[in-house]
């Protein structure tokens, strides 16, 4: 194992890493349910879902049966000229479950490209129907959707992480994010700030693009819902399409299976991807209107994409069996008494005098530090509690799996007091 943590250091990137000076890693053996085993034998209850995915825990019988009788009829074939049921199946059921007028979906095989095609959807769009001009986006500060190029090119353009691509990409265009939380009435400059923009610029925005009511990896900021109504009549008035990223946010994680549920908004398109698959495997959505999908496909045209993996036939049957278990578990009382959980577990840290914030909503609670953490510190003392924590920049958040018990949340929401006191 020593040889193959060396070499993991010397040869292996890690996300967001130095090969230099890399950040210290913890090699996994396996994982159950919300317990991650590690090669030492230790065992470690998930705060992370990995990363919003692993909403049924890991290793489910219920899942690996799914990728099993997919793989003994076929792992994989292309989709170009073919299709195969994992696909239609999946298809239909996100078609019946997202908002009634997405009809159309696009299969591929990260969060990030299923924005890129969003993207795309929406250049080709205004294209076809004869507004070349309208190719710019618009979106809010404080937003994350991707590693690729055209998707952080609507990242926050100061905690993105891609800021130093600024000269290669291109110039969107960034309103303030709303500064009202859930709950709260919105102030007037969070209305002010995108009105302003669209009235300004709307002649060359083909979309605008937001993850609705919580923003992920740019800040883990919840904002008030009633923002996407106020963007959505000012998206109808000035004739811009109106883009939902829920990669983060989908199947459930803030209470209904998707965030613009709080707001009773239908967007032009949807992303999908992340707890997609129960986080067995890459697979991502986009989804999108009649209105759209057609106008791209008037006069012969085509929508200009098609990856290698698309619509991957064991991803898409794990994914149609993981929304089912969804169902089966009733996960909206799954995540609202994770949500009542948090809110108490997490409150008292509320008081430290280096803790700036404490926010929950949904499955999702927040502790904002008031400078960035040492991750590595940190997470070796949450390691030490028995707990998976990945802090990141002044943020020590926790978005458990959905099946998590009671009792293990509590030993996480407590490591997080450990990890706390250890920075102080
Ligand atoms: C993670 C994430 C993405 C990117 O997805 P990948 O699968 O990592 O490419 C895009 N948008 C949001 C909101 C995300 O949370």
């Amino acid at each position: 194992m020593n040889d193959s943590l060396e070499f993991d250091r010397e040869h292996v990137w890690h996300p967001y890493t130095s090969m230099v000076d890399p950040l210290p890693v913890y090699p996994v053996a396996s994982a159950t349910g919300v317990r991650i085993r590690l090669a030492d034998g230790r065992e470690l209850i998930d705060g992370m879902s990995s990363w919003w995915c692993a909403i049924h825990g890991y290793n489910h019988p219920d899942l690996n049966a799914a990728v099993r009788a997919q793989l003994d009829a076929a792992a994989h074939v292309m989709f170009g000229g073919l299709t195969h049921r994992p696909a239609t199946d999946l298809a239909r059921t996100l078609v019946e479950l997202t908002p009634p007028g997405l009809q159309h979906v696009f299969f591929c095989d990260s969060g990030s490209v299923a924005v890129e095609v969003a993207i795309k959807m929406a250049i080709q769009y205004w294209r076809a129907v004869g507004r070349p001009g309208k190719h710019r986006l618009a979106t809010i500060r404080g937003g994350y959707h991707g590693d690729t190029f055209g998707a952080m090119g609507i990242c926050d353009p100061v905690t993105g992480m891609h800021e130093r691509f600024r000269h290669v990409l291109p110039e969107h265009l960034f309103a303030a994010r709303p500064r009202a939380r859930p709950g709260e009435a919105l102030h007037p400059d969070d209305l002010a700030g995108m009105a302003q923009l669209l009235a300004a610029h709307h002649q060359e925005v083909a979309a605008v693009v937001l993850e609705p009511v919580v923003q992920g990896a740019g800040g883990m900021w919840f904002y008030a819902p009633e923002y996407l109504n106020h963007v959505k009549a000012l998206c109808d008035r000035y004739d811009v399409l109106l883009v939902f990223d829920e990669i983060a946010t989908g199947f459930g994680r803030t209470g209904p299976l998707f965030a613009c549920e709080h707001a009773d908004v239908e967007p032009d398109i949807l992303c999908l991807g992340k707890a997609l698959t129960g986080g067995y495997m890459s697979l991502a959505a986009t989804l999108t209107t009649s209105r759209v999908a057609h106008g791209i496909s008037q006069d012969g045209g085509v929508l200009m994409h098609g990856p290698t993996f698309m619509a991957n036939p064991l991803a898409c049957a794990v994914a149609k069996r993981s929304i089912d278990l969804l169902f089966e578990n009733d996960w909206p009382s799954q995540v609202s008494a994770i949500e009542s959980q948090l809110a108490s577990g997490l409150a008292p840290y509320a008081a430290f005098p280096h803790v700036r914030d404490v926010r929950v909503f949904g499955a999702i609670g927040v502790v904002q530090t008031r400078d960035p953490v040492d991750v590595a510190a940190m997470q070796r003392v949450f390691v030490e509690a028995g707990v998976w924590i990945r802090p990141f920049n002044d943020l020590v958040y926790l978005m458990p799996p959905y099946v998590i018990s009671p009792d293990d949340l509590e030993r996480v929401t407590k490591a997080v007091g450990l990890g706390l006191d250890a920075i102080r």
